[in-house]
């Protein structure tokens, strides 16, 4: 993997110091590109992040040097593999703070991971009459997967409803919880409205109530620094795509006494111990939960994406995107018919807006023709966007390396959305 020192630097005179953002743009080829004859401005970053070089490198060497499947072979490219692919997981472990290596589970994203709970803990746990408690402002990822299982079971959906700020309700969560609740399932960071959850306070109420936890974790990745032991949670669920790593690859963690209970989600190859016609003996974790040939490039992509962003240092991350959010809330609030959906007190670098003049389809497209890429749409959040009476929002949405003169290009290119349509 790519020493952290081979990177361009950000400022490296420790934690406290500022972000230096031009120098990291250097990192992600992609920012340096055109759209329409305009530099490329980012700012779709909650739909998916960039890449740096040192992810792209280190997918390309290890398909170039290393290639070869894992945990079967004997030689050498094959051990090489193998011990590369159970570092990434050793970095996801250190990276979220997990007690174990076995309590890591490569999926494919988010939504796998939401799915691999639903199915295999859900069903071995949830019966007729027991409630799942979820809130009004989940992506669709950590809706239906829990609908699904409701229905399957003659089991009951609840909805802890949101404030007109877009916070969630929380003594509507305490109350909420009952003794039918197997599972409470809730969003770290809101993607449609970058609120933040108290997340640690909702896991010490539903733990309180005997009621384990489901943290979605995909918008809290690129933000946060995450500690799933200081959180309490039972399950933590990302992506990797979100956090500068590949597509395809993402993360589920679980206390290990709750996999190890579990059944497996997919069987086959890699996640059994023996296979006769008239018995299967399944492997021990992590494979248990792993089976057929992992994507193992995509693992140590997102090993070498964590490296990345241990070394631009999440607390630097953390009051760059801030100072970057009051910028770019004061820059729409100053804009003619602009409105902000998404007002919470504690809020990740999100800005979800409706305009009086303009659709947000309309808005994206006459930004897209500026070279600005935000995301128009219900964000796979069609029951929030419902609670606020807005059939879409336009969203830009900010990553460390986003800078106070691409929100100005936003702000500009808003003013001539207002003229155009006003
Ligand atoms: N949850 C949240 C909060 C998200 O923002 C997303 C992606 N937009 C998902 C889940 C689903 O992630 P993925 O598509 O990577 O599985």
């Amino acid at each position: 993997m790519r020493a952290v020192r081979e990177m361009t630097s950000g400022s490296p005179t420790g934690a406290a110091s500022t972000l230096d953002v031009a120098a990291l743009r250097r990192d992600f080829p992609i920012l340096q590109t055109t759209v329409h004859g305009k530099p490329l401005v980012y700012l779709d970053n909650a739909a998916t992040s960039q890449k740096p070089q040192a992810v792209l490198d280190t997918l390309s060497r290890y398909y170039a040097e290393t290639n070869a499947n894992v945990h079967r072979g004997l030689y050498q490219l094959s051990e090489a593999s193998t011990r590369a692919y159970a570092e990434a997981r050793l970095r996801v472990k250190n990276f979220i703070h997990a007690r174990l290596k076995c309590e890591i589970i490569f999926t494919r994203g988010t939504t796998e991971g939401i799915n691999l709970v639903a199915q295999t803990y859900g069903r071995q746990h949830v019966k007729a009459g027991d409630e799942i408690l979820i809130t009004h402002m989940e992506h669709h990822s950590n809706i239906v997967p829990w609908q699904v299982l409701c229905e399957e079971k003659g089991a009951r959906l609840r909805v802890v409803p949101v404030t007109d700020a877009g916070e969630l309700d929380l003594e509507a969560f305490q109350r909420m919880l009952s003794d039918r609740t197997r599972l409470a399932a809730v969003t770290y960071v809101s993607n449609a409205l970058g609120t933040v959850n108290p997340v640690k306070e909702l896991v010490a109420m539903a733990h309180a109530r005997g009621v384990p936890v489901l943290v979605d974790g995909a918008q809290a990745v690129p933000h946060l620094a995450i500690d799933v032991l200081d959180l309490g949670c039972d399950f933590f669920v990302f992506s990797g795509h979100k956090m500068f790593g590949p597509t395809g690859i993402g993360v589920l963690y679980g206390r290990a006494e709750l996999l190890e209970e579990m059944p497996p989600y997919q069987t086959g190859g890699d996640m059994i111990l023996s296979v006769r016609f008239d018995k299967t003996i399944f492997n021990s974790l992590p494979h248990k939960f792993e089976a057929g040939t992992p994507d193992i490039a995509g693992a140590i992509g997102l090993g070498a994406a964590i490296d990345y962003l241990n070394h631009v240092g999440l607390d630097r991350i953390a009051s760059h995107e801030a100072e970057l959010l009051r910028y770019g809330t004061e820059l729409l609030h100053s804009i003619d018919g602009v409105r902000i959906l998404g007002n919470a007190a504690h809020k990740a670098s999100v800005l979800s807006f409706v305009m009086d003049a303009a659709h947000p389809h309309d808005i994206g497209q006459m930004l897209d023709s500026e070279g600005i890429a935000i995301r128009a749409g219900h964000h796979c959040a069609q029951p929030l966007m419902e609670r606020f009476d807005v059939p879409a929002t336009a969203r830009a949405s900010l990553a460390f390396y986003n800078t106070r003169e691409e929100l100005d290009a936003l702000g500009k290119a808003l003013e001539r959305v207002h003229e155009v349509f006003g």
